[in-house]
């Protein structure tokens, strides 16, 4: 077994080696290509610039041959003959513009001219030479050169298109343009050593008590191995973070390289999958050559799911070999270290279940550390982390805060409160304020507040009565979560928004998933009862309604007729294939549930809302003249919210 190196082997060890840091390649490949393109346009002009007069066979018999002056004929490639004129004919007036301002102009060639066949110009040749006398002879010979321009026309195209292919690897890689395509296959992974101290420590991870207790066990193998090796215990090799996103995964990870000070490689699993079969692995490879040198190290693969997905029949029809060529050298490299090499490999996704098996078995990614959308509590002690360095007023109340944010991850509270102080600083105040959190809180959800987006009073008043029609249906229905606020301000998308408190439960029922859906047909049901038509404002809900009805019939078992079964797939098969798992009988079936299901829940709405027209026609009238309606204002028309119908229909 290989001794593991202690932090003080690895100090020394690193202090004689530079971090790697790749000299840039960017320089020298741009040089060559200057050299070879520059040298190009030299032979063309150098060519170019010589070339001599060219003279037709009528010109070459009478003015040159007939008067003896041609020294020899070069016959190039069959197809040219240069003309030589002998040297003590240059200096007559007629060779004059011959060798003026040439450097050389007696060497030659003179003249060319276009031969049509070799045959053809010997003949001629002979006829012309036969009033020469027996000592005066010239001299042909025959030749072949490289036609420049010839090969240039093939070699120019090739050469443009190497180089754009260059130049589009280089961008659509993460190194960007500057990348050198002989780096192509090294790991893009970022390291931050020892040397640059992350600043994220634990202290910076709010709430997720369990899974902080898991990882600092993790920064203790790697600072203390002993402890453990002594007793003759492995240390894990992987540990794969698995949550929601924006619930502190890769906070998380740069917390360990914090604590652990430890070098920590990281990248993200899609940085692995290049367009060319091969590279990936090259990539994975290179990664841990890299860790396994300055282990003790950690390395951090984010959304491993790029690289890990199932390598199943199902996906057969969109093979991607690249991607399974990495995950192949990922599983051989976790193989391939042995246990204790100082080596930790995280890795984090939301899509744990679309992992291949042999990634997650033992001696791979064993360990597993569930991150879950935070509780009230734990919203709380994140709010208080991310509210310190934002200057607060006094009124800020972070219990309300928490108990007005459930649902919300990690990432979103530290939005809220970036939010709230960006909106603090647009009205020019000192301090943050409570108003400000609350708006930032609605902005966070429903986005920016359009007010000058111009409705026409008709699409107002259809819109106010939409949305009075969801406060109704919700405020007389048991099942659904307490309205806090109704507003017909357009903001981002929608044209108006409903407020609700959701209620933290692990599983849903079905009258509560029927309650949800009758709330939600509210808008489109007052619209069909006080207009006698409905509009196009309903998609966002009508599409929600749909999704819901299909789950719960599909997947949750909750339909009579189909009973207790589900199509849903944890492995993810089915969603790549082309093929459903069920038959055209059940597929019909189905959508038959899912029709009378909707209908049902629909007609159930129309009941409650014809029942409570006044209210809502009531709402809708204070919509229109005051915008917002609070819960204070819901109160007073809709009176005390006694949460005593259900909906619950036993044709369902
Ligand atoms: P993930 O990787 O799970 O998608 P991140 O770790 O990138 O999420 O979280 C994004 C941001 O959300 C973090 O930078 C941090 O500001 C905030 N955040 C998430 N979870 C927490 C937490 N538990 N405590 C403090 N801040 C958190």
């Amino acid at each position: 077994m290989k001794k593991p190196k202690t932090n003080k082997d690895n100090k020394s060890q690193r202090e004689t080696k530079k971090p790697v840091k790749q000299p840039p390649g960017i320089g020298f490949s741009w040089f060559y290509v200057f050299i070879i393109i520059l040298m190009l346009i030299i032979s063309i002009f150098s060519r170019f610039g010589n070339e001599p007069e060219q003279i037709s066979w009528l010109d070459f018999e009478q003015k040159m041959l007939s008067q003896h002056d041609v020294a020899k004929i070069v016959v190039v490639n069959k197809e040219i003959a240069e003309i030589y004129i002998k040297k003590e004919k240059l200096s007559e007036n007629r060779y004059k513009s011959l060798t003026e301002g040439v450097f050389d102009g007696s060497s030659g060639p003179h003249y060319i001219m276009q031969i049509g066949s070799v045959e053809s110009f010997e003949s001629k040749l002979e006829r012309a030479r036969q009033d020469f006398t027996k000592d005066e002879f010239i001299e042909v010979t025959y030749t072949t050169t490289l036609n420049w321009l010839a090969v240039l026309s093939w070699i120019l195209p090739i050469g443009l298109l190497i180089f754009f292919w260059w130049i589009i690897l280089s961008r659509s890689r993460p190194g960007g343009t500057g990348s050198s395509i002989f780096k192509f296959g090294k790991s893009t992974a970022k390291l931050m050593d020892r040397t640059i101290k992350s600043t994220t420590t634990f202290n910076d991870v709010a709430g997720l008590k369990e899974a902080k207790i898991e990882i600092k066990e993790i920064v203790d193998f790697l600072k203390n191995p002993e402890t453990y090796t002594r007793l003759g215990a492995k240390i894990p090799k992987g540990v794969l973070l698995v949550g929601p996103p924006g619930t502190g995964k890769t906070l998380m990870a740069r917390a360990v390289a914090g604590e652990a000070q430890v070098p920590f490689f990281s990248l993200s699993g899609s940085e692995f999958v290049e367009m060319f079969v091969g590279v990936g692995a090259s990539r994975v490879r290179d990664l841990f050559k890299n860790a396994k040198e300055s282990a003790p190290s950690i390395i951090f693969i984010d959304e491993i799911d790029a690289v890990g997905r199932t390598r199943d029949k199902a996906n057969a029809f969109r093979t991607n070999d690249e991607r399974e060529t990495t995950l192949n050298q990922l599983l051989t490299e976790l193989d391939g270290f042995g246990v204790n090499t100082g080596v930790i490999v995280l890795a984090a996704t939301n899509r744990a279940d679309v992992l291949d098996k042999a990634l997650l078995r033992p001696g791979r990614f064993d360990r597993h550390i569930f991150l879950e959308l935070p509780n009230k509590e734990e919203r709380k002690e994140i709010f208080l982390v991310h509210l310190r360095p934002i200057k607060k007023a006094k009124d800020v109340d972070i219990e309300i805060l928490a108990s007005l944010s459930p649902g919300f991850s990690g990432a979103d509270i530290a939005n809220i409160c970036n939010e709230a102080a960006l909106i603090a600083a647009r009205k020019q105040k000192k301090e943050v304020a409570q108003l400000d959190f609350m708006e930032a809180r609605d902005r966070v959800i429903g986005g920016l507040e359009r007010k000058s987006k111009i409705i026409s009073p008709k699409e107002k008043e259809i819109i106010a009565h939409h949305e009075a029609g969801h406060a109704v249906v919700s405020w007389y229905l048991k099942n659904v979560d307490a309205l806090v606020k109704v507003s017909i301000i357009p903001r981002g998308k929608s044209l108006g928004a409903a407020w609700y408190l959701p209620e933290e439960h692990q599983i849903i029922t079905k009258s509560q998933f029927i309650d949800q859906i009758c709330a939600s047909l509210g808008g489109r049901a007052a619209e069909e009862i006080i207009f006698n038509e409905a509009s196009s404002g309903a998609l966002d809900d009508l599409e929600k309604v749909t999704k819901q009805a299909y789950i719960m019939v599909a997947y949750y078992g909750l339909d009579k007729e189909i009973g207790p079964i589900s199509f849903y797939d944890s492995t993810g098969q089915y969603e790549s294939s082309l093929f459903k798992p069920y038959s055209e009988k059940m597929a019909e079936t189905i959508d038959n549930e899912v029709q009378d299901l909707i209908h049902t829940a629909y007609e159930t709405t129309i009941g409650i809302l014809q029942e409570h027209k006044t209210e809502l026609m009531k709402l809708a009238q204070l919509l229109l003249k005051k915008e917002v309606a609070e819960q204070d204002d819901l109160e007073k028309i809709l009176g005390k919210r006694n949460r005593g119908t259900e909906t619950i229909n036993s044709k369902i």
